[in-house]
């Protein structure tokens, strides 16, 4: 089925192509195409020739993300083997957008490279964690970003400098979209055992205060300045609230968990239900940063 009269590339299309099964959620409908780019040339190739009134997303491993039942039109873009390669030159790491966070914290260990520690629980790709400057523990990507190698939707191909991306607390500011393909990244001298051990701390330290192993997409909401999205999840007397079987966190509240069959609608109703909650209780609007994908209409 190509209804989309796609061009040919090297890489891969698959046609409605569950996308609920690749996120960490576990919900959500079919892509009605899947593209899986053979390498950065075969992606620019396919943006180029690609007709531009036909939707296009981009996705990491989907640890930030809801897909709604209903699924996604157009061609979502998920990078592969051909984004999947680190390197290093003294501190200076470069790192393919599909690699995983966690892949790049141990590169560095094994380097004596450090800075990147704080990745460690972070389940994204890198150019997810580009995408959200993701962060914890005080550090940030645009910390130790230099610069990034991407690909806009019209298929050019350039290199952002740090500055260019303009960021901000878990996003970017840039005005066009953009595929991130490439990191390059800022690491320092370290020792393997204090690296090791900074590593440890930080999973010791998730395994205890975050439902890990359950099948959620981290942080629900941000932090608004100066303040904690649990703590008002929390006095807004949402913790362990359901809808269907989706459960706010009782263990972190500004997680929710897919505790068993549930859909991506109660996921996201219960959202909307705990932001309502939290702003009658706290005159606080929350904001997602979780990202909801798909048909529907947003709140
Ligand atoms: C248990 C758990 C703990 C978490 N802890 C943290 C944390 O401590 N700190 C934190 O910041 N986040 C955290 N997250 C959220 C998530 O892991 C990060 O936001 C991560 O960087 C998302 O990467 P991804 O590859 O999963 O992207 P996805 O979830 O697939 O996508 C997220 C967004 O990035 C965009 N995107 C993905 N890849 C690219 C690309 N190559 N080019 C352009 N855009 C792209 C997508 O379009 C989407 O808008 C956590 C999530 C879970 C499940």
């Amino acid at each position: 089925m190509n209804h989309y009269n796609l061009p040919e590339v090297r890489g891969r299309y698959r046609y409605n192509t569950n996308l609920g099964k690749m996120c960490w959620f576990g919900v959500g409908g079919n892509a009605d195409v899947l593209f899986i780019p053979a390498d950065a040339e075969d992606l620019q190739d396919f943006l180029l020739k690609m007709d531009n009134s036909i939707p296009i997303t981009v996705i990491g491993v989907g640890s930030n993300l809801l897909i709604r039942d209903s699924g996604v039109r157009g061609v979502v873009i998920r990078l592969g083997a051909g984004f999947n390669y680190i390197n290093h030159n003294g501190y200076h790491i470069i790192a393919g957008a599909a690699v995983l966070d966690l892949n790049v914290v141990q590169y560095c260990l094994e380097y004596g490279i450090s800075g990147l520690e704080f990745l460690a629980g972070i389940p994204g790709t890198i150019g997810g964690a580009i995408y959200m400057n993701s962060g914890a523990y005080n550090a940030e990507i645009s910390n130790i970003l230099l610069e990034t190698k991407a690909i806009s939707l019209k298929g050019e191909l350039k290199v952002l400098k740090k500055d260019d991306l303009g960021y901000k607390y878990r996003n970017n500011s840039l005005d066009e979209e953009w595929i991130f393909i490439e990191g390059s990244f800022q690491g320092q001298f370290g020792d393997y055992d204090v690296i090791a051990n900074n590593i440890k701390d930080i999973q010791n330290s998730r395994l205890v205060t975050q439902p890990i192993k359950s099948k959620t997409g981290g942080s629900t909401f941000k932090n608004p300045t100066g303040l904690s999205a649990w703590r008002l999840i929390d006095e807004a007397k949402c913790r362990g609230l359901r809808i269907g079987g989706a459960e706010v966190s009782t263990q972190h509240c500004n997680f929710f968990i897919n505790s068993g069959a549930t859909t991506a609608n109660d996921l996201e109703n219960l959202i909307k239900v705990v932001r309502n909650r939290v702003l009658e209780k706290t005159g606080v609007l929350l904001e997602p940063e979780i990202k909801i994908i798909g048909e529907g209409i947003d709140a």
